[in-house]
């Protein structure tokens, strides 16, 4: 897209967020020369959704900015994907979280994480399911060299935002449930929910992290 249309919406976008929300650009598709306008324009973290295309961009752009897996990370990608990441969004099992764990240690980085939850149970998204976020972050404090900072979630995609109102307000509900049992090592204070269509209801329903690609960058040639 036009430079001065991202340069345009990126400005436009940080102004309407209330103070404490952060915008996460969600890049996905998006050129090493289109994230570095929005950057130019004030963004300062961005969100990949694959590791291999998350390391051509980050390569090309820097790590002046923050970047943060917003996609589903496979355990074999894990090793590639942590110098690369300043936070994993979307810790979803032990197992992952377990590999995460390991290598960092291996690095000596601390990984900031988001435990994703499928806010929707829906069959074909990832994230674990709501009744078991509990017993999962638990489990998490154990883990050294990552530290959960909070909670992500989709939820369904609705033509009315209003509709996925109830799943961030679920979200919501679990997060501060979690934050009040004060787990070593956990840091509830990120809540990422609500994208393009969705992020305004997501901000009255308590997120203070909204993931927001299209109304940035465009529609994308999906
Ligand atoms: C693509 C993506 C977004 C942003 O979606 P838009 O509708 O383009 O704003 C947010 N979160 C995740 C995980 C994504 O993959």
């Amino acid at each position: 897209m036009d430079s001065a249309l991202i340069e345009k919406n990126a400005r436009r976008i940080l102004a309407a967020l209330p103070p404490g929300v952060k915008l996460v650009a969600a890049a996905k598709t998006r050129t090493p020369e289109e994230v570095a306008v929005a950057a130019r324009a004030g963004v300062t973290c961005f969100g990949q959704n694959y590791v291999q295309e998350a390391e051509n961009v980050i390569t090309a752009v820097g790590h002046q900015i923050e970047w943060h897996m917003i996609g589903h990370l496979q355990r074999n990608k894990v090793k590639k994907a942590i110098p690369l990441f300043d936070m994993i969004e979307t810790v979803d099992s032990w197992r992952l979280a377990a590999a995460l764990d390991k290598h960092c240690a291996e690095i000596g980085k601390i990984m900031p994480v988001l435990v994703e939850i499928n806010s929707g149970r829906e069959a074909r998204k990832t994230g674990v399911l709501p009744e078991e976020v509990d017993d999962l972050v638990h489990r998490l404090s154990e883990l050294p060299s990552i530290r959960v900072e909070g909670l992500m979630t989709m939820g369904p995609r609705f033509g009315d935002p209003e509709d996925a109102r109830p799943y961030f307000r679920a979200t919501r509900t679990a997060f501060e449930r979690l934050a009040a049992l004060n787990l070593p090592n956990i840091v509830m204070k990120t809540l990422s929910m609500g994208m393009s269509n969705s992020y305004l209801v997501a901000i009255e329903e308590g997120a203070n992290m909204v993931r927001i690609g299209s109304l940035l960058f465009g529609p994308r040639n999906e």
